[in-house]
């Protein structure tokens, strides 16, 4: 026998070292196996509480991602024209000089002069700090351009919003509703719980008007027309509402159902609710048939009940909503053809969530007492769960229709009971316990406070004295009040136009801008190299802080160089965005794993530095000398609040959790519990947490916040009404006559749907949206040698009736149009798909010359973006005024409003996809012709 020699065990490594991925922002635990100081493979971590083991592709690819050969090497300056490429690579001493040079005049005199904005960071707690102790109002993170819908819809609906702030209970859910989820956000806990869901029989519903990804394996689809989510949702609210298909104990004893509201149209207070003498919400009781308040240990709320108060009528929240939803307009068969689902289909799910929710309704014989002192001796379930993302809310109406679909959840008693939808902590938490935008700002001062927050009505706008925007993006301003991550995809346009203001210093982490993250991609390619007519650039200086070379570092005059995630410190922390579950607090670390081989240091760090370099309050002691030595330290010691730091495990002596001093051995315990940190919700407290005692003392002991606060979940919306009571003349601060209408059409304070922004698009009658893939994540994936097999290129992919009326034809291309511009792509026919729709992956395209890859790259050249047919600015109205093409209530950009025509052309003679954007001079060079390697 001539049999080769195999050995069946290999040693793998020397070492496991335990971090968490950053392949996307699941941020599961990793091990990473180490041999002879290299990375030589990465697995999940059994252990860990988000993934349990699971590892995706993009997981494991990590390796390629920590060894790409776009990785920035070393701090550099420009030398060649902005957007050319060209740089010269420096040491960190010189380049905290030249952002200190830039930086420290603007601290002295206009600190709004600096604009700093960060993308997908994970550190959103600390770069806020940093930009509230130099004092500039203009900070913000991606969420503007991202999901700021879904976050505001559900925090100021009922205290908390999906994915980081909670789960569907996939031990006891039996029907899960996902509606828009793109497959490469919350990656592995929504695939793992699919699994579980379907291996306990429940049912899988997708609405979408795209079947790929988790829609593929749904039991039943809907492929709904884009912007029409809100419409079925409300729908699905009426037939329910009309049938009595509701839980009215839960719509009584813990939202704002039964508060009696203002129903006077003539009084100055119509629409808003009534309070006692100390503030608090009154509702009517049944019993003593009087005006209480809500939170009455004895209290009897009526939700049909009505009082007249100084001959002021009043109604209760409920019957507001009945008249609304009870409205024929809402019925399946008036909304059937806008929604592209038909009513029977409507009424089927209507039904089924009806049957699933209540006949199928389970009961844990756990007793709990609630906020009024009364104890339940179980807690009774509504086994229906859902779960939504961008794609119902990068829309002009996105904020409402999430707001309707968490109405929905709520009516049939499915949140914060078993089998439906939970929150994990910090969450829940209402908009009330968030701070309020601040932007005071004083020349070599702090700002006043955090930057973002809930505004609660006009006054809490972001608006100069003379009642000009504060924010450069315009964020809290009339246009977009309740933009509570601010506006990203406005920064760029607006420091250009100098409108409402000029800056000097652009300053972004982590955001490919001038690329796949901005809308009107090659405009903003040419306002980030504008020059006036004195040939300076308008946007005075720009610095830029990635690990890699994508296509933004050609646009910047200063770089400084990240590491990968495998040799950085981070922290997922409470302060922040923590990987919670909704059974237990949790944070986790990353740590240097292997240590850089280049010139590069961890932003945070970098910023960390440039704060001492600058005097910034925080980052300096009292003798001026540098506070934090790096990252690291900062994550260790810094006290946001007495006791309370970003990281809650190993406080104090070790042995505290939550609240304690700092202890300087807290990393390494983190590293010897494999790099994260677990705080069980006691069994009484894990379910009704908003109204639960048991979890709000956990609350307060574990540090979530200093007291308990049930609060009732809000159905009707105060701030919008306060809004829109402003529009109708009521009150000192009035809005600009112009958006007089528009608020007081989209403001209302239960949820609505109206037609998205594109409802005129007169020729242009095709949706067009993107698609993240599950093996991407945003930008990142495109340049990783694994990743990029799976996808390459992307195609345009038509549904058949688009297909076959245009006679296409394996191989052909197209030219697609909208009202800003063309784009000429190769198209494929894929049948599961609304039949008005087309889309795309997101994000494949490159540019050439950027991320290390080769000129002949597919993705430079049958790959594309649909970004380049989105403008950040809504066409001309009548009146020639551009709105911001975002939501008008939260300023979340509209990606998905965007509509098209479609027509066949014959493909370029060199098959590149049009615009050719051409190519810019790689700062890295190129990779290799093969990438691979054997650890050894
Ligand atoms: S789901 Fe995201 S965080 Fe988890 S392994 Fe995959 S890429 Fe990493």
């Amino acid at each position: 026998m001539n049999q080769p020699v195999l050995d069946l065990s290999p040693q793998v490594s020397d070492e496991i070292r335990k971090t968490t991925c950053y392949m996307c922002a699941c941020r599961c635990g990793i091990d990473v196996h180490i041999k002879d100081g290299k990375v030589a493979y990465i697995e999940g971590n059994r252990d860990h509480p988000v993934n349990r083991g699971v590892l995706c592709a993009k997981g494991s690819a990590g390796i390629m991602q920590h060894n790409a050969p776009s990785r920035l090497r070393a701090p550099m300056k420009r030398t060649g024209p902005r957007g050319s490429g060209q740089f010269e690579e420096i040491g960190w001493d010189e380049a905290y000089a030249i952002a200190e040079g830039w930086l420290r005049p603007i601290r002295e005199t206009a600190p709004e002069k600096l604009a700093f904005f960060t993308g997908r960071d994970q550190s959103q707690s600390f770069t806020s700090w940093w930009a509230q102790a130099f004092g500039t109002p203009n900070y913000a993170a991606h969420g503007g351009f991202c999901s700021v819908n879904m976050a505001a819809g559900g925090i100021y609906t009922m205290g908390g919003a999906f994915w980081e702030f909670g789960q569907p209970d996939w031990d006891r859910t039996r029907l899960f509703i996902l509606f828009g989820v793109a497959e490469d956000h919350d990656s592995n806990p929504i695939k793992m719980g699919l699994g579980k869901i379907k291996k306990n029989g429940a049912r899988v519903v997708g609405v979408n008007p795209v079947r790929s990804g988790y829609n593929a394996i749904a039991d039943d689809w809907f492929g709904i027309t884009p912007g029409t989510d809100g419409l079925l949702i409300l729908s699905l609210v009426h037939c329910l509402m009309k049938a009595g298909r509701i839980d009215l104990e839960y719509l009584r004893d813990f939202t704002d159902a039964p508060v009696l509201i203002d129903a006077d149209p003539a009084s100055p207070t119509h629409g808003l609710a009534l309070l006692d003498d100390d503030g608090h919400k009154l509702v009517w009781d049944r019993t003593e048939k009087r005006a209480r308040c809500y939170d009455a240990p004895d209290v009897n709320p009526d939700l049909a009940g009505v009082w007249e108060v100084d001959g002021i009528r009043h109604r209760t929240v409920f019957q507001h909503m009945a008249e609304k939803y009870l409205s024929p307009e809402y019925a399946p068969e008036a909304v059937a053809a806008r929604t592209g689902i038909a009513a029977p289909r409507i009424r089927a799910l209507a039904a089924e969530i009806a049957r699933v929710a209540f006949d199928e309704a389970i009961e844990l014989p756990i007793p709990w007492t609630d906020f009024r002192g009364r104890r339940h001796e179980t807690m009774k379930g509504r086994p229906v769960a859902m779960h939504a993302m961008r794609g119902i809310s990068a829309h002009a109406n996105g904020f409402q229709t999430c707001r309707a679909l968490h109405l929905l959840q709520i009516i049939i008693g499915s949140v914060e009971t078993p089998g439906g939808f939970r929150f994990k902590p910090p969450y829940p938490k209402p908009a009330t316990a968030h701070p309020k935008p601040h932007r005071r700002h004083a020349p070599n001062a702090p700002l006043d406070g955090p930057h973002l927050g809930f505004v609660h009505g006009p006054e809490d706008l972001a608006l100069r004295d003379d009642g000009t925007p504060a924010r450069i993006d315009k964020a809290f301003t009339w246009e977009n009040p309740m933009s509570a991550h601010g506006m990203m995809h406005m920064v760029i346009s607006n420091a250009h136009a100098r409108d409402p203001y000029r800056i000097d210093t652009l300053f972004i982490y982590m955001a490919n801008m001038a690329w796949n993250s901005s809308m009107n991609t090659s405009g903003t390619m040419a306002m980030l190299s504008d020059t006036d007519e004195n040939g300076d650039y308008v946007i005075p200086h720009i610095i830029y802080s990635d690990a890699y070379s994508s296509e933004m570092v050609a646009y910047a005059d200063l770089i400084l160089p990240d590491t990968t995630y495998l040799e950085r410190h981070d922290c997922i922390s409470l302060l922040d965005r923590p990987i919670c579950e909704a059974e237990a607090a949790a944070d986790a670390i990353r740590w240097p794993v292997v240590e850089p081989d280049r010139n590069v240091r961890g932003f945070q760090s970098a910023l960390i530095d440039l704060g001492a370099r600058l005097g910034l309050p925080g980052f300096v002691n009292d003798d001026g000398s540098q506070k934090f030595a790096d990252y690291a330290d900062y994550i260790v010691r810094h006290e946001r609040r007495p006791g309370i730091g970003p990281l809650m495990g190993w406080r104090g002596n070790g042995e505290e959790t939550g609240r304690g001093a700092p202890n300087p051995q807290q990393l390494d315990r983190y590293i010897d519990n494999g790099g994260f940190c677990v705080a069980h919700i006691p069994e009484a407290a894990q379910f009704y947490k908003p109204w639960n005692m048991a979890y709000q003392e956990w609350a307060v002991e574990i540090g979530l916040f200093d007291k308990a606060s049930p609060y009732l979940f809000t159905l009707w919306c105060e701030p919008l009404r306060r809004f829109q009571l402003a529009a109708e003349g009521h009150g000192p601060i009035q809005p600009p006559d112009h958006l007089r209408d528009r608020i007081r059409a989209t403001m209302d304070p239960l949820p609505i749907w109206y037609p998205p922004g594109n409802a005129e698009d007169g020729e242009y009658t095709v949706h067009a949206l993107t698609q993240r893939p599950m093996a991407m994540y945003h930008s990142w994936g495109g340049q990783n040698a694994w990743l990029r097999q799976i996808h390459g290129h992307n195609p345009m992919y038509l549904p058949t009736d688009l297909w076959e009326r245009h006679g296409f034809a394996q191989g052909d291309w197209a030219r697609i149009a909208s009202p800003h511009g063309n784009i000429t792509v190769p198209v494929a026919h894929m049948p599961a798909l609304n039949g008005n729709t087309i889309w795309t992956w997101n994000a494949i395209g490159k540019r050439r010359g950027a991320w290390g890859l080769h000129d002949n790259a597919p993705e430079s050249n049958e790959g594309f973006l649909l970004n380049h047919l989105i403008h950040e600015l809504m066409p001309p109205r009548g009146d020639g005024m551009r709105w911001s093409n975002s939501d008008p209530i939260t300023g979340q950009a509209a990606w998905f409003d965007l509509k098209v025509k479609v027509e066949r052309v014959v493909a370029p003679a060199d098959r590149v996809t049009r615009p050719d954007t051409g190519a810019q001079a790689s700062p890295v060079g190129k990779g290799p012709d093969e990438l691979a390697w054997v650890v050894k």
